[in-house]
């Protein structure tokens, strides 16, 4: 039904009278068929008006690039080095730029739905994740690090899988330092965003964080609550602003809370 001509003349109509289409998806209809035609997921048509909605949002014409979920560093081709991290905050910024606005890059290692509209680029190590965001960074306007990047990596990832040997005990691995993705990636105008998840002296390290990354804002918590959870109890902390703090919210709130800032930080660079 869906190929038919007269339904294909009356999206052209549509389209050309300036009518938005979501979908339609390929898969199993209600009637049991299958192939092209099936509706798009509420959560894909949810996303598609929150972008439509904030097409003329305070973010228009700006570029974010937005990092999440945890790396994955190689031992070997089966195994990594990686974090409890579920890149729930990252898709979730995404999400809030694009409503208001922006048009969005997201750098991920998450096996999560990414919001409608945005550019996704999926990456899985720190390596990958330095060079899809100097890439995607080259001409944005705001650069947020949601992601947890591993600060080490195996110095080799070895070919073949690692195989136990008859009375081993122990296995050392060497892990050298990964670049600081936040702190190399640095050009005038580039408004900067990080992440500090702390177990201790959450403030003191997140504004020591702040300074040495160069960066407008940055979004402190407390690693053991927030790694891996759906909701945060976040401070925000500025480069030339008081600080800010949040209720245990969902993600998503605090997504939202992080934008609006980043909304008055773009406004007062304009
Ligand atoms: O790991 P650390 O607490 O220093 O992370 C603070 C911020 O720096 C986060 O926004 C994180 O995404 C970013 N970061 C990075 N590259 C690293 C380590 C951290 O961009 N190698």
């Amino acid at each position: 039904m869906f190929h038919h001509p007269a339904t294909q003349e009356n999206l052209r109509l549509l389209r050309e009278r300036g009518a938005e289409l979501v979908g339609p998806d390929a898969g199993r209809h209600a009637s049991g068929d299958g192939g092209d035609g099936r509706m798009s997921e509420p959560e894909t048509i949810l996303g598609a008006l929150r972008r439509l909605l904030g097409r003329t949002g305070p973010l228009q014409g700006k570029r974010v690039v937005v990092s999440a979920g945890g790396t994955r560093e190689a031992l070997d081709p089966v195994r990594y080095l990686g974090n409890r991290s579920s890149g729930r905050m990252g898709h979730a910024l995404a999400g809030a730029a694009i409503a208001a606005g922006a048009e969005v890059t997201l750098v991920t290692s998450a096996p999560l739905p990414a919001p409608y509209g945005a550019t996704v680029v999926p990456v899985e190590s720190a390596a990958d994740m330095l060079a899809a965001v100097e890439r995607a960074s080259r001409d944005a306007d705001v650069l947020i690090m949601a992601a947890a990047v591993a600060d080490f990596r195996p110095g080799t990832a070895r070919p073949g899988k690692i195989k136990k040997q008859p009375g081993q005990e122990t296995l050392t691995i060497e892990l050298v330092r990964n670049p600081d993705i936040l702190a190399s990636i640095d050009r005038p105008g580039l408004i900067k965003v990080g992440f500090a998840a702390e177990t201790e002296d959450l403030l003191d390290n997140a504004s020591d964080k702040l300074r040495r990354k160069g960066l407008a804002m940055i979004v402190a918590n407390d690693a053991a609550a927030t790694i891996g959870s759906s909701e945060s109890a976040a401070h925000l902390l500025f480069a030339n602003a008081p600080p800010l703090s949040l209720p245990q919210l969902p993600k998503e709130e605090v997504a939202e809370a992080i934008v609006e800032q980043l909304v008055r930080i773009v406004s007062e660079r304009a």
